[in-house]
């Protein structure tokens, strides 16, 4: 009778190693199968990522190399061209991508598929934005690195106070913009004024009025309306939405305008595909330029170091921790897989500190490389870089924090929890541009009473920790997608008949992402005879 291996130690060393050299000899097989062709498609079809991360690496070690020579503003302002022209042509498509997408996207989908998966959306955004300030709020309060001193800082300028008040109502004005023009260019924002009020008394129901002449007047801050630069992407965004709605409403009637759309939408896209090319030489010089410029870190005092630890640490949590076990809880799929198809969009956000300019090459990310659903990427990505910013937000409440220590103000738990809510609030308002977030902090200062110009404490280092929060507010809005994509498969398998934009009507026919693949915006038109109905 055979002896079994578990009564032969021996035989099964030995069968242990056999397997082994089978397997190593099967490796070196494949190895030496690799040909020159299947190492020229894997460089090709990697060529983007790849020459973005030598691009980070390139500008590392030039903007390293170039210190030393201590180049004057207007020379670095030269060095960093290239880059400052991403910036613009990135820029240039988000407005018109924004609409477009959202548009097609709420026209693509029925009114209750659209709301099922607007509420998963809204769901998904909150859930993390909380999760984000806890996490930045336990991390202040555990590494504490506040000293309550402010010795080792210098104060640079004053700040515009903002009551949260009137920031609150703001972001609800910029909802409803009153011109679609003027929203492209200009947000509402409220000023200040000072007026001269006359102050009344009333003795015995007579009332005086005391003015200059008997003595006391007062002077009072009144709020003006008031406008600042930039695109009102969450006015664009409402009305996109609506209007994309009702357009998939009007069935027949819409087809025309849906149809235009769509359009649009895929030339944009097209032109991303040119612009990608250009990224990696742009993110090379954006990198390089901002080392240069920096001030030299040696001299950031121990409390603003300490700090910038906290809120790295604080992000990386987030980042590698928190979003990928979400992913991978909702959808059992690996989340490395899906961040790795999201690299070149992560650097972008890396290079640009903008995740609404990071929106076009996010979009080609998670279409062509993760295979989501246009129709979820459309709906869900614009909105996301919009109003989901889980690093600003964490950013925003362990910022705040870290000033009152620095005061040493001791804050209760209702104070904590307010900075909870208007942290929130202020990533919601803060738009997708570098340092935004810096600017709508304001509002968490200003409501528990923390001395606003302290802003100014940590400037000098806001620069790089943005670009942080930047990366980790793209990805909050990618894994959201692709959450989103998993949670509506029902609503996106359904066949809705009356509901056909190009979208759909492809997707009736192949699945979706046979499609997505074959639809390469280079080489390939959409079928648009066999597509119409
Ligand atoms: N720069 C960030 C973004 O574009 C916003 C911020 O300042 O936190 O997402």
């Amino acid at each position: 009778m055979a002896q079994s291996s578990r009564d032969n130690p021996q035989r099964t060393q030995r069968g242990f190693y056999h397997r082994i050299q089978a397997r190593s000899l099967q490796a070196k097989k494949r190895v030496q199968n690799i040909s020159k062709d299947d190492m020229k498609g894997f460089f090709v079809r990697n060529a983007f990522v790849i020459l973005t991360v030598a691009a980070v690496i390139i500008g590392i070690i030039l903007g390293f190399a170039l210190r030393p020579y201590k180049m004057s503003y207007r020379d670095v302002k030269f060095f960093s061209f290239p880059g400052e022209l991403l910036m613009r042509m990135l820029q240039m498509l988000v407005m018109p991508l924004l609409v477009s997408s959202l548009i097609t996207g709420m026209a693509a989908l029925d009114s209750r598929a659209s709301g099922k998966m607007g509420v998963r959306a809204v769901v998904y955004y909150t859930t993390t934005t909380i999760i984000a300030v806890i996490i930045g709020i336990v991390m202040v309060l555990i590494i504490h690195p506040g000293k309550g001193s402010k010795d080792e800082f210098t104060k640079v300028q004053k700040v515009e106070q903002v009551s949260p008040a009137d920031a609150f109502l703001d972001l609800i004005r910029n909802m409803f913009p009153p011109n679609l023009v003027e929203a492209c260019t200009k947000q509402y924002k409220t000023h200040y004024a000072k007026k001269v009020v006359h102050v009344t008394m009333t003795v015995n129901e007579t009332i005086f009025a005391l003015n200059d002449s008997r003595g006391i007047t007062q002077e009072e801050m009144i709020p003006v309306p008031g406008s600042v630069n930039g695109i009102n992407a969450l006015g664009l965004v409402v009305f996109s939405m609506c209007f994309g709605l009702i357009i998939g409403n009007m069935r027949e009637q819409g087809q025309a305008l849906k149809d235009f759309f769509d359009c649009l939408n895929e030339a944009i896209m097209r032109l991303v595909a040119i612009i990608m090319w250009y990224a990696p030489i742009g993110i090379l010089f954006l990198i390089a330029g901002k080392i240069v410029e920096m001030d030299d870190i040696t001299t950031m005092g121990g409390q603003l170091g300490m700090y910038t630890v906290t809120v790295i640490s604080g992000l990386l949590v987030h980042a590698i921790i928190v979003l990928p076990m979400l992913y991978f809880i909702v959808t059992r799929k690996n989340p490395f897989v899906f961040i790795a198809g999201l690299l070149q969009a992560l650097i972008t956000a890396l290079g640009t500190s903008s995740s609404s300019a990071t929106l076009p090459i996010t979009f080609k990310c998670l279409e062509e490389n993760n295979n989501v659903d246009k129709r979820v990427t459309r709906f869900v990505l614009p909105v996301g870089a919009t109003i989901n910013m889980d690093g600003t937000a964490l950013y925003e409440a362990l910022a705040a924090i870290f000033i009152a220590q620095v005061n040493d103000y001791d804050l209760n738990f209702g104070q904590i929890l307010t900075i909870s809510i208007t942290a929130t609030a202020a990533s919601i308002g803060a738009a997708g541009i570098p340092q935004a977030g810096l600017v709508t902090m304001i509002i968490v200062l200003t409501s528990v009473g923390l001395p606003t110009d302290d802003i100014t404490l940590i400037i000098a280092v806001d620069w790089f920790l943005d670009r942080l929060r930047t990366v980790t507010n793209v990805l909050g809005d990618s894994i959201g997608a692709g959450i989103v994509e998993h949670l509506s498969q029902h609503e996106l398998k359904k066949k809705d008949p009356e509901v056909c934009t190009t979208v759909m009507e492809v997707t009736d026919k192949k699945p979706y992402h046979a499609i997505s693949l074959e639809n390469d915006y280079e080489n390939e038109r959409l079928p648009d005879s066999d597509t119409k109905m």
